[in-house]
C-alpha cells in the first residue's frame, strides 16, 4: 500500500490507465543511475524524482560553470563552482525529500560495479562513456536509455541487448572507428537548451513506460532522431550487427 502522502504526490499519475498503483510501487522499488548532471542529467533527474523513481545515484566530476546555465535547468547562477552531481541531488530533494538519491564525484569507468541497478540514464556528453556504459548495461543485463544532444538535434535510444538477444546494442548501430569524430560535444558545437529538455523529458517518460506501465510497446530497437528546426521525429528501426564485438557472443 502507498501511504497517503504518496497517495497524493503521484495521484495524477497513478490514475492513468495501466498504470496503476502497482505501477507506482514498481517506481518507488527502482534502482536508477544517471551518468551526466548536465543538460541531459538535470531533466532527467528532476522528473526521474518527481515521478517517485525510488533509488536513484547520480555521477560526475565536473564542477558548474556559467557556461552551463543555458540549459542545466537544475544549476542556478549562486551554484557555479559546486559540484554538478551533489547540486542536482540537493536541487531533486527539494523537489521530492522522499526518494533516496545520492551523488558520486568519481569518474564513470568500466570498473564501476552496475550490477545493483534496475535501469541506467546515459546522460553523458562523450563517445568514450557511451562505449563503457553500452558494454556494462549488456553485460550485466540492464535497460540503458541514451539520450544525447548538439546544437538543435537529439538522439533518443532504449537499449536492452543484455535482455533480449535479437536486440541491437549501441555499438552495433555506432560502431568504433579510428577515424576522428565530427565536433559533436556543446562545447565546441553549440546546444539550445530546450533540445537538452526534451530528450532528457523523452527519457523518463520511456524508464516510466519499462517501469511502470502494464501492456505497453517497449521503444527498444529504434532510435528517435529529433530535429528542432522542423520539429521533426524521425524513428528508425534499428538491426543487430552480427559481428559486433559487445553483443554478438
Ligand atoms: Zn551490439
Amino acid at each position: 500500500m502507498l501511504n497517503d502522502d504518496d497517495l497524493n504526490r503521484y495521484s495524477r499519475q497513478v490514475i492513468i490507465p495501466n498504470f496503476d498503483e502497482e505501477g507506482q510501487k514498481n517506481l518507488l522499488k527502482t534502482k536508477c543511475l544517471i551518468v551526466g548532471a548536465g543538460g541531459l542529467g538535470c531533466p532527467v533527474a528532476l522528473y526521474a524524482s518527481a515521478a517517485g523513481f525510488g533509488h536513484i545515484e547520480i555521477y560526475d566530476q565536473d564542477v558548474i560553470e556559467i557556461s552551463n546555465l543555458n540549459r542545466q535547468i537544475a544549476h542556478k547562477n549562486d551554484h557555479i563552482g559546486n559540484n554538478k552531481a551533489e547540486n542536482l541531488v540537493q536541487e531533486c530533494l527539494k523537489l521530492n525529500p522522499n526518494i533516496s538519491i545520492l551523488s558520486k564525484k568519481n569518474i564513470f569507468d568500466e570498473t564501476t560495479d552496475i550490477s545493483n541497478f534496475d535501469l541506467i540514464f546515459d546522460c553523458s556528453d562523450n563517445p568514450e562513456t557511451k562505449y563503457i556504459l553500452n558494454y556494462l548495461s549488456h553485460k550485466c543485463k540492464k535497460i540503458l536509455i541514451f539520450g544525447s544532444a548538439v546544437q538543435m538535434e537529439g538522439q533518443l535510444a532504449i537499449w536492452k541487448s543484455g535482455l533480449n538477444k535479437d536486440l541491437p546494442c549501441y555499438e552495433c548501430v555506432f560502431p568504433k572507428s579510428n577515424e576522428k569524430p565530427p565536433i559533436s560535444n556543446c562545447r565546441e558545437a553549440g546546444i539550445i537548451g530546450p533540445v537538452t529538455g526534451l530528450i532528457g523529458s523523452m527519457q523518463v517518460n520511456e524508464a516510466i513506460k519499462e517501469i511502470a506501465l502494464k501492456d505497453y510497446q517497449s521503444s527498444a530497437g529504434n532510435l528517435f532522431l529529433y530535429d528542432g528546426l522542423t520539429l521533426n521525429i524521425d524513428k528508425i528501426k534499428l538491426v543487430k550487427n552480427q559481428h559486433c564485438p559487445v553483443c554478438s557472443k
